[in-house]
């Protein structure tokens, strides 16, 4: 019988997840059916209950309920705890477990696609959400020099860093000094046309600017790119958070170049 599989979210229809995954079943010659749920805002638990119930192997999980998919989990990755927050889950286990690729899908493409190398780097976190709370501990394994953290809602920022050792954390006022070679935007402002108020002064000679949200070129990025900043949307973190998540269910790791170039090129 064909495995199931679903991505979990609260508008999901736009998700590109069962393209991706159907590609990475074709390349890999696995038998997978992927689909999507979209449960009601309070509906996670009984959603997952239900289609694990009709036998569903395992899931995928975006906004808005990564928190919830952390709470149900019997079981966590390292990496999920250090996050709080779940993007897989493996459902055909004595016990539901749960995971986040979300951050080493982002160190995937900067080393692998993109060639930035990390370790050594002074890296620029914008935005204290679940993505953000994500990629702190596999950008600090990534042995980089200076990790800083700012956010809106300062709180929020101070929060996420004072979790980890040696990360600083705070709202944008911190970037009155301080350069970087590395700036990550991880806040949903480009979704609205939005620019998160970073000073030309914190690119450093040669930097990369990286917005995770995909598929369309945000004001980050038009202000990265005028800075003179090499640029990357977050389509390569998108497919290689899928492929790690694709690497657990089914124990073998698909190829990632072919779908990123479709993606990127249509
Ligand atoms: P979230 O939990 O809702 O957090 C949103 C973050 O954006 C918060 O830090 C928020 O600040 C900040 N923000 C929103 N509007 C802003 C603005 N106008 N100016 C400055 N900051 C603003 O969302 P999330 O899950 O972290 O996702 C963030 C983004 O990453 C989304 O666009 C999502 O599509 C993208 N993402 C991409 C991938 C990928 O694979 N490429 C994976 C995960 C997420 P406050 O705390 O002050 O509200």
């Amino acid at each position: 019988m064909t495995d199931r599989y679903v991505v979990i979210g609260n508008p999901v229809g736009h998700s590109k997840s069962p393209w991706i995954h159907a590609e990475f079943a074709r390349a890999t010659g696995q038998d997978i059916d992927y689909g999507r749920l979209e449960p009601p805002p309070d509906g996670f638990n009984a959603a997952v209950d239900a289609f694990r119930a009709a036998g569903g192997r395992g899931a995928n999980v975006t906004l808005p309920f990564k928190e919830a998919a952390f709470r149900y989990c019997a079981e966590l990755s390292a990496r999920a705890r250090a996050a709080g927050a779940v993007n897989t889950l493996v459902l055909d286990r004595a016990k539901v477990f749960g995971d986040n690729t979300d951050g080493v899908g982002l160190v995937r493409d900067l080393q692998v696609n993109l060639g930035c190398t990390l370790e050594g780097r002074r890296v620029l976190l914008l935005g204290a959400g679940g993505a953000a709370q994500g990629v702190v501990q596999p950008l600090l394994e990534a042995r980089v020099a200076r990790l800083v953290v700012v956010n809106r809602t300062a709180a929020r920022a101070q929060a996420l860093a004072s979790r980890f050792s040696g990360v600083q954390g705070g709202g944008y006022e911190l970037l009155v000094e301080g350069v970087y070679d590395l700036i990550v935007n991880a806040t949903a402002a480009g979704l609205a046309g939005a620019r998160p108020p970073v000073p030309a002064r914190v690119f450093a000679a040669g930097a990369l600017a990286y917005d995770m949200v995909y598929g369309r070129e945000t004001p980050f990025l038009e202000f990265a790119r005028a800075q003179h900043a090499r640029v990357s949307d977050g389509t390569g973190m998108l497919v290689e958070q899928a492929a790690e998540s694709f690497l657990i269910w089914r124990g073998v790791r698909p190829p990632t170049e072919a779908v990123l170039r479709a993606l990127r090129h249509g």
